[in-house]
């Protein structure tokens, strides 16, 4: 019999193939399965018009055999079936130069980057064969063909017996080697698994005969072996269903099947689109964060699947990364089984889905944020930090996007508010947003500046995680308000009569303050007296783009940045101790630079910064107590 050659390109693709060193090699079973549902397909649109065909819907299915001792695997379909001509052209030539084309560009890449997670259809099936025929019956055509090949030698096609219309793709499963056990291939729950795995939503039936111990009839303890037939995969997929049509428990169920996570969802957020792109969306908040979250192994992306069959599982493309904690799946009937990963990126249809899945998100969070506070500060107090992230990367490229899904601690609501909030009921002379940083709600209320500014009437952001000035910084305002810090040195709070009266003590003390800070050797750009402070004597404020806290930040980040911020000493004016500073400056400039130091460290300790030489200050304290 005349052995015929494949193409060029195909002898390259199935040379790939065959020598895979592809871990994912199950997947040829889910490309033979949707060959077969599409050949399904296109013999029941047919039977829509052609009423010579008598299967009914129901008829319709995929049959799946092993038979170990032959080591075979049978894949049968009552589709549309191929003629000769149609097996020559279709398993003669590759269709999917695409991947081909990709592996050109590619040469020196392994192939395990062109096979991907995507497969290339028919010719996967000889990464676990080492005989492939097929035998096929083509509607309207009253003889039967047989292709068989055993890889890039080359094909035969002869007329063969063949009752039904349809496909009947046989394997031989390739020998275990060293590497490889292929006769897992064999074992029927392992092909059940790989079916429920990736092609579970086709919607004709998988049916496979599997043998069953049975008790005999009228036995007690006498089994046989009886063979049944079970239909593997569950066809209609979730997602496909309208809103409101699965039920709270089904889609919550399938979360945890599908995502291993065993704790109800925050938000269950179902769309479909039609028009020039149709999908359906199925997406979850989790409660909580995945144990994982932090470590590099965990992977952001949603399932992509097209039409039911399971193409990719973490496709990262769909999701930004300030939504990384988002599971959950996408489905379009317009996307190509066989598109690879690198394509995929620049897939336009992608890209639009992503977008419409960004917004998707947005809208459901805002919902969420204005009708069901209570669930919302839940999400934020999960993922806010991840959001705040969001904004600050990128050069604030997503800050617009992100900003109004921002909360923070109030001074007077004493809970997590706004941005709008905050703005919406400023005071009518206020023209900045107030915030102060700490490590703790608690602490940053006790910070002496930010009594003078609670003071004063205004609403006050308390900021605890380190990301947050940041974020500030980078948001640089809100509806044109700026954002200030309670410890910034220009923070403005006095009418124009305090201020000059402020200045002109200042000026005329100024040979005091240098003495102060002649003791301070360079650790402060000056000391002077404030307004700002009610109860305290003294507080650290800084000046120009590094505060206090974003020093701490930046420090303790794990490189070598070391910034300092440019601070001040300030003292509050009508406190005690300016009298005992003043007539110290007159009686014994040595006793107030000691004063200095003690008044220093005391700023640095509300501060939450350290002090650099404890003893000293400590036996200073000591000194002044016995004294
Ligand atoms: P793709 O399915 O992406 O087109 P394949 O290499 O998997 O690529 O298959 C090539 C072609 O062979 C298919 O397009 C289809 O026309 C035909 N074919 C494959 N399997 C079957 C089948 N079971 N029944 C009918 N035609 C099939």
């Amino acid at each position: 019999m005349e052995t015929k050659q494949f193409k060029a390109e195909s002898k390259r693709l199935l040379d790939l193939m065959i020598n895979s060193i592809y871990t994912n090699k199950e997947i040829f079973l889910r490309e033979l399965i949707s060959n077969a549902s599409d050949a399904i397909d296109k013999l029941y649109y047919k039977s829509l018009t052609d009423s010579n065909i008598k299967l009914k819907k129901e008829d319709y299915k995929i049959d799946l055999a092993v038979d170990k001792e032959k080591r075979t695997i049978t894949i049968s379909d009552n589709g549309i079936g191929m003629n000769e001509e149609e097996l020559e052209t279709n398993l003669g030539t590759i269709a999917k130069s695409g991947s081909l084309a990709f592996k050109e560009e590619n040469e020196k890449k392994e192939d395990v980057d062109i096979i991907g997670q995507f497969g290339v259809g028919f010719y996967s099936a000889f990464m676990v064969s080492e005989s492939v025929k097929v035998e096929s019956k083509a509607y309207g055509s009253d003889k039967a063909y047989s292709w068989f090949s055993k890889g890039v030698e080359g094909y035969q096609i002869e007329e063969c017996q063949k009752e039904d219309v349809g496909t009947t793709i046989t394997l031989v499963i390739k020998q275990d080697t060293e590497e490889e056990k292929y006769s897992e291939f064999l074992d029927e729950y392992k092909l059940r698994s790989i079916v429920k795995k990736y092609s579970d939503y086709i919607h004709y039936p998988i049916k496979m005969e599997v043998e069953r111990q049975k008790l005999k009839e009228g036995s007690k303890d006498e089994y046989e072996t009886v063979v049944e037939i079970e239909t593997l995969n569950s066809m209609i997929p979730i997602w496909k269903k309208k809103k409101g049509e699965a039920t709270e428990e089904e889609l919550n169920s399938f979360y945890s099947e599908k995502f291993y996570d065993f704790e109800k969802p925050l938000k269950v957020i179902q769309a479909q689109a039609e028009g020039q792109y149709s999908y359906n969306m199925l997406l979850y908040i989790p409660s909580h964060l995945p144990y994982d979250y932090y470590t590099k192994e965990y992977e952001k992306g949603l399932q992509l699947y097209s039409n039911g069959v399971l193409i990719m599982d973490k496709c990262s493309d769909l999701l930004p990364d300030y939504y990384s904690f988002v599971k959950g799946l996408v489905d379009s009937q317009d996307l190509s089984l066989n598109i690879s990963r690198e394509m995929l990126q620049h897939d336009r249809q992608l890209k639009v889905i992503a977008k419409s899945i960004e917004k998707k998100i947005k809208s459901e969070l805002t919902t969420m944020l204005n009708h069901k506070r209570e669930e919302y500060v839940k999400f934020f107090e999960t993922f806010g930090t991840q959001l705040k992230f969001g904004v600050y990367n990128n050069y604030g490229m997503n800050k617009d996007e992100l900003k109004d899904l921002l909360l923070f601690y109030s001074s007077t609501e004493k809970k997590l508010v706004t941005l709008k909030e905050y703005v919406d009921r400023m005071k009518e002379n206020q023209d900045k947003i107030y915030y102060a940083c700490g490590e703790t709600i608690d602490k940053i209320d006790l910070l002496p500046q930010v009594e003078a500014i609670k003071d004063k009437g205004y609403e006050v952001l308390y900021l605890t995680e380190g990301i947050d000035e940041f974020v500030f910084q980078v948001l640089m305002n809100y509806e044109g308000k700026q954002f200030i810090n309670s410890g910034a040195n220009d923070i403005d709070l006095d009418s124009k009569e305090e201020k000059e009266q402020l200045q002109k003590e200042n000026e005329s003390n100024k040979a005091m303050f240098e003495i102060m800070k002649e003791s301070l050797v360079s650790q402060v750009e000056g000391v002077r007296f404030t307004h700002r402070l009610k109860n305290h004597p003294v507080c650290l404020v800084s000046e120009g783009t590094i505060s206090i806290e974003m020093e701490k930040v930046i420090n303790a980040m794990p490189n070598d940045q070391n910034v300092k911020a440019k601070t001040y000493l300030e003292i509050n004016d009508s406190h005690p101790i300016v009298e005992k500073l003043k007539k110290l400056y007159e009686t014994d400039k040595e006793t107030l630079k000691d004063y200095t130091k003690v008044l220093y460290s005391q700023a640095r300790l509300i501060e939450g910064l350290s002090i650099e030489n404890p003893t000293e200050i400590s036996n200073l304290i000591c000194k002044f107590i016995s004294e």
